[in-house]
Formats: C-alpha cells, structure tokens, sequence
C-alpha cells in the first residue's frame, strides 16, 4: 500500500493524460532503474522538484547522490501542475503566523517565498531550460462584491507588514487589462509571479542533476526501507540502495509505511485541472480574457486559471476526496460547471485534457524543511499546500544546502524549520478534509 489515505491513486507505471505530458521536451537524459546492490552518501526518494533541486545541489557539492523515483522523473505532482510559479505555499494567515514565530520570521518566510520565484527564472537561465515562461505577475479576483473590501484590506496589509508592492484593480481595470468575467468585481495585481510548462522545467532540472554528477533511477519505487549497522538500505524490486544519508522528497504522493517518520504528519489533498484546445484571438476577445497573467479566484477553495502561451485555457481547482477513477470521473462535471460559469462565452470550447494529483498539507499550514531523527541522517522538505513549483525548488536546494553545511540550516526562515507536528486522530485525516471542504464551500458563498 503506498498510502495510508489513498491506496488506489498510484499507478506509477502510467503516466498521467495532462496537457504537459502530450507537449514537453523529451527528458533527454537516461535514467535506468535502480539494478543490482549499489551505495552511495546520500539516496534522495522522490524525483520532482525538490528531489531533483536537492540531487543538483549536492552533486555540485561533489556529494555522491542518487535519486530513486517510482515513476518516470516528475511523475507527480511536478508534472502535472498548473505551472504557476508564484508567492503562497502556507494556508497559515500572516497574523497566525506572527503571533507563533513572530515578525522577524514572518518577514524572512515571505522574502524567501519571493527569492524562490526568482530561483525558478535563474534556473531556467542557468540551465538553459525552455520552459514556456510567460506572464508578468499574479492577480487575486474578487468572486464576490464582499470580497473587493477584503483585497484592499490585503494591498495595506501586505504593503505594511512586508513593503510587497500590489495594484487594485476596479472592474472597469479588469476589462481593460482583458482580465474580464461576469464574476469577477476586482483584482489585486502582485509583481512576483509567473508561468511555466512544469513538465518541461522538470526535465531541464533533471538533464542539469545529471551534469552536475547525480544518478537518477526512474521506476525505482522504495517498497522497504531498513536501518541497520548505521546505514540505510533502501529495496526497489530491481536493486538495493546502501546510503548514508536519505532525503525524502515525495510531498503529497509520501508512503507512510515505507517511511515511517512521516506517519500522521501530512495531509494529501486533490487539486484538478482542465486544459481547452487553443482559444482563436477572437474567442478570447469575446470573453473579455486576453492577458497572460497567473490569476486565482478568491475562494479558500480556489479556482486557478492562466492562459497558456498557445491560446489553450488552463482551469484548476481544489476539492474532491475520492481519488480512484471513479472519483474523478465525478469531479470532472463540477470543475467543468466552475470553468463554464466563470468563462460563460467558452461553454462551447472542446476540453482536451482532464487531470488530477496530490498537494500536501501539514497540520501546522506551512512547509516543512529539515531533519526527522536526532542524529540528522534522514532529511525531508515537504508541504507546500498546492504552491510548490517555486518553494519546492528553493527548499530542495534549500534542505541539500543544510546537509552539507550546518550553518546553512541557520539561514532557512524558523517558520520552516519547526517541528513537523502529527495530525491529531490522524486516521480520521480524510474526513478533516471533507468537513472543511463543507466549511469553506459555505463561506465562499458569503
Ligand atoms: C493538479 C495540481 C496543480 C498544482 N498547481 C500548482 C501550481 O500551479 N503552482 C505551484 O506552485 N504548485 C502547484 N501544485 C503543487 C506542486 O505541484 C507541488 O507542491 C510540487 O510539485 C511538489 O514537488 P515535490 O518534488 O516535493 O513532490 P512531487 O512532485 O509530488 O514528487 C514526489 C515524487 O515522489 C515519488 N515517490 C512517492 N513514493 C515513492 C517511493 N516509494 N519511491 C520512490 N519515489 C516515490 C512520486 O512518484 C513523485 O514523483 C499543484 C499540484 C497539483 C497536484
């Protein structure tokens, strides 16, 4: 079983129907599955964007790395996102977070939210990746006229507590900037984020791990993990792995009981997207959405949506807790009603692609870096709460950065580096979820 809370969702042979799949650049690197006994210092489990930011990390250190993933490289969650790069990754409100950490740590976690979008464009430079970059920036759009009062409220907040510059944007702006639906009563412009092909990124970052000197084992899932004699011997079906260090980058898709440290400690959750065939300059005209930007609705249970560089629309949205086929088969209809409802003029269009995967929660609401055993010889970074495309590549580095080198572990924000706290009554996970989502689905309404 690969997860205490969703046994069915995890078909690692198979890649999954998204848009990224059928249109990113080939790997361009081999990857062969893990074969025979080998050792190595450090053994990452997990090939998305923080396994494969922390092999190209360590390996440039000269540490001998090996990277094991049950699936082909970013087979989860990082191949299968919307490819915002932007600012969030903590469901924790500023003031919750002030009052437990303080200002001092707030303000580092928010700065170290912005370096990580700036990491993914360095990266796409650094490593000659070409990743569909697009779009300057991202807009939060009121759902409701209620709400336009809460995004003033923010543009103060944000400008007071942390000097993040945004725009207010009225409905008349909306219109102007082609950022138009008949739901939308306002948006708040921030200047950090952007857009990119996930997929594409993933691979680009796996080609420089591999330069750099790491080994990346694709369809290598860990099915056992011993510790004995001071080492770690991790099985796959094919071959052991001796290491004397082992990070465990697996986010939403982590197997509880193969890595029992991470037991009770994170909450998969469904995040879904649709992707349209490529819209005609007119069809966009005529909805009144032209612009590139990466844009959410206000919700807690938020839709997110971005038109790609080619014309086709990208829609997403969290909700749902069944994932097996038939779960999903169920979800498609209310994420496609949420798509046409706010996008009424493309009711017609043809949805080429329907997606799923898993974001992860802590109980806590921020992200997790650092050690789980006293002697720091197992490592994790995990918990971007659906926002890991950027932090997930900062906190790879970032957590790679502090194996090597204690000091560097001083200079991760503390909001991260806190004890990664159990769920209490954890088996009832899924239904904490459920009655949120019941919660929320309630207050989006008011
Ligand atoms: C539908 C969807 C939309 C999203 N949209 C956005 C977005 O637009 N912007 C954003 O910032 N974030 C988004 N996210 C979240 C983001 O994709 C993740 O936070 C990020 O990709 C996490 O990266 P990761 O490397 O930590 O984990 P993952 O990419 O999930 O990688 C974990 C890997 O571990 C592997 N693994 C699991 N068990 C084993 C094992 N036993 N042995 C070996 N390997 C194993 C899995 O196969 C998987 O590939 C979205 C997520 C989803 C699902």
């Amino acid at each position: 079983m690969a997860s205490t809370t969703h046994p069915h969702a995890f078909h690692f042979a198979t890649p999954v129907d998204s848009y990224w799949e059928a249109s990113a650049d080939p790997l361009g690197t081999e990857t062969p599955a893990l074969s025979g006994s080998e050792t190595c210092d450090v053994a990452i489990i997990g090939g998305g964007f923080t396994g494969l930011s922390a092999a190209i990390e360590l390996a440039s250190r000269g540490v001998d790395v090996r990277l094991l993933e049950a699936g082909h490289i970013a087979w989860g969650a990082s191949g299968r996102n919307g490819g915002f790069a932007c600012i969030g990754s903590h469901k924790l409100s500023y003031g919750a977070m002030i009052s437990t950490y303080g200002l001092d740590a707030t303000r580092h976690f928010h700065r170290t939210m912005t370096d990580s979008v700036h990491l993914v464009r360095d990266n796409l430079v650094r490593h000659g990746i070409d990743a569909w970059a697009s779009g300057d920036g991202e807009v939060t759009l009121a759902h409701l006229p209620s709400r336009m009062q809460e995004l003033r409220d923010d543009q103060a907040y944000l400008l007071k507590t942390f000097g993040e510059k945004t725009e207010f944007l009225s409905a008349d702006d909306l219109r102007e900037r082609g950022l138009w639906g008949p739901k939308f009563y306002a948006g708040l412009k921030g200047e950090t984020g952007f857009g990119i092909h996930p997929l594409s990124y993933a691979r680009g970052l796996a080609r420089a791990a591999a330069k750099a000197g790491a080994k990346l084992h694709a369809h290598s899932r860990v099915i056992r993990w011993e510790e004995r004699e001071g080492a770690h011997h991790l099985f796959t079906s094919g071959g052991r792995l001796k290491a004397a260090r082992v990070l465990v980058a697996t986010n939403g898709y982590t197997p509880e009981d193969v890595s029992p440290r991470h037991a009770d400690r994170i909450m998969p959750a469904l995040s879904s997207i649709i992707v349209t065939r490529p819209l005609s300059e007119d069809e966009r005209q005529a909805q009144g959405w032209t612009s590139s930007l990466m844009a959410y609705d206000s919700r807690k249970l938020l839709h997110y949506f971005r038109l790609l560089p080619n014309g086709r629309f990208l829609f997403g949205g969290r909700g749902g807790t069944d994932a097996s086929n038939a779960g999903g088969e169920a979800y498609r209809p209310i994420l496609t009603t949420a798509f046409h409802q706010l996008f009424p003029e493309w009711r017609s269009v043809d949805i080429t692609h329907y997606w799923r995967g898993f974001v992860c929660l802590a109980y806590d609401l921020v992200p997790y870096v650092g050690p789980l055993d006293g002697k720091k010889t197992v490592w994790t970074a995990l918990a971007y709460h659906g926002n890991g495309v950027a932090m997930g590549s900062w906190c790879g580095r970032a957590v790679a950065r502090a194996m090597t080198d204690k000091a560097a572990h001083d200079e991760i924000p503390k909001v991260l580096t806190r004890r990664l706290a159990k769920f209490p009554l954890a088996a009832f996970r899924p239904l904490y979820l459920k009655g949120a989502y019941l919660w929320y689905g309630w207050k989006d309404a008011r």
